[in-house]
């Protein structure tokens, strides 16, 4: 990386405009930023659910990163208090519920979390009165948060200074400006072989007779579902996790969404299908996120399900990296890929050779 002069105020590009890039660029709002994105809307980050839910992703987010993640919570909390427009943020927790058959989940899902304890159909019935005693057990994770990503999107991108919306051109930004922030999620993947595209389908219905306080997670062998309440009895229904990029949303993936919605309660019957859609995550090898360094060009990549839990987390390690400063959550996002890089590197030379 290009030594960073303190005294002066580097000109920063950042490419993408999903959540981890406008992350970026309001960690780096003291600098002259400019943002460039020309298809925000299908972006990975306008699907998601919004979930802060480090523990309810306890099978997919390895234990080392849970200080992040709870970093990462504060700091959306932070960000979305400093932000002009309002932004839903609620710290309600998170309830996981199943189905008889299935509660070996919710007891192997406790085992992993020693400090949640699974609780029975009474409390089930006071934390979500909509579930009533539709199930025995459960797992309350009270410290989660969710928010609206649509909104915070929205409220993110209009605190930027300078926003070009057309895609850039990254060997010319390279040439521009003295940093360039890649945070073009699945699109880089055109040059960064190691990402892949992980496609999540969600449908988002509208339910009348229903309402919930908190995302629910329905525990289940082959279709793992979470429910997240929007404003207006509005709900999204998630998500898939398919090895595939391509956006389109299978018939398959639809029966599955609804009917595991429809297992959960009886009046998904009736609800208005609003919206169905596909987003695709990016993904390493080891479903981990990455920040590489190539010269004046840092990349934040392959935030696979936990974008929106830890892109504030990254985007302060970036800020710190431009700063020449410590930060003692980049060891996460760096050093053993880097350990890979060189791994990586040592063998291309072994087989050159
Ligand atoms: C269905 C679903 C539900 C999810 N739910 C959650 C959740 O509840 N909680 C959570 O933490 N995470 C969740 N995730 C994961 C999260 O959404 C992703 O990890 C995150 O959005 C990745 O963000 P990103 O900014 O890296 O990529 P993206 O959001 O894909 O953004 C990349 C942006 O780069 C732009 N771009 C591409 N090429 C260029 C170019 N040349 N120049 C400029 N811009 C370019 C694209 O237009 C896009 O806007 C979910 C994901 C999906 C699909």
């Amino acid at each position: 990386m290009k030594p960073f002069q303190h005294n002066s105020k580097p000109s920063i590009a950042v490419a993408g405009a999903g959540v981890m890039g406008l992350s970026v660029a309001h960690a780096l709002r003291q600098y002259n930023v400019t943002v460039f994105d020309g298809g925000r809307e299908s972006s990975a980050s306008a699907m998601a659910g919004g979930m802060l839910a480090p523990w309810s992703e306890v099978e997919h987010l390895p234990e080392n990163f849970m200080d992040a993640a709870q970093h990462g919570i504060a700091l959306w909390e932070k960000i979305l208090g400093g932000l002009n427009e309002k932004v839903e943020f609620h710290r309600s927790g998170s309830l996981i519920v199943a189905h008889e058959d299935d509660e070996y989940i919710l007891e192997r899902l406790a085992a992993k979390l020693p400090q949640q304890k699974i609780i029975g159909a009474e409390k089930i019935a006071v934390i979500e009165p909509s579930l009533g005693n539709r199930f025995a057990h459960g797992i309350f994770i009270a410290e989660e948060a969710h928010t609206n990503p649509q909104q915070a999107l929205i409220a993110l991108a209009a605190s930027v200074s300078k926003f070009v919306s057309e895609n850039a051109d990254m060997e010319a930004l390279r040439e521009k400006f003295d940093y360039v922030i890649d945070c073009r999620g699945f699109a880089a993947a055109k040059e960064d072989k190691d990402l892949r595209g992980v496609k999540g389908e969600i449908v988002i219905v509208r339910n009348e007779g229903f309402s919930l306080s908190r995302p629910v997670r329905l525990a289940h062998p082959r279709y793992p579902l979470y429910i997240v309440p929007r404003p207006d009895n509005v709900f999204m229904i998630g998500a898939t996790l398919l090895e595939s990029a391509d956006r389109a949303v299978t018939v398959k993936s639809a029966l599955e969404l609804l009917s595991a919605a429809f297992s959960l309660h009886p009046s998904f019957a009736e609800a208005e299908i609003l919206d169905i859609r596909a987003g695709i995550r990016p993904a390493y090898s080891d479903n981990l996120p990455r920040i590489n360094t190539d010269d004046n060009v840092i990349s934040c990549n392959g935030l696979f399900r936990h974008g929106f839990l830890l892109a504030p987390v990254m985007a302060e390690c970036v800020a710190d990296l431009v700063a020449g400063k410590q930060n003692n959550f980049i060891s996460l996002f760096r050093s053993e890929n880097d350990d890979h890089h060189h791994q990586r590197s040592a063998q291309k030379h072994r087989l050159r050779a």
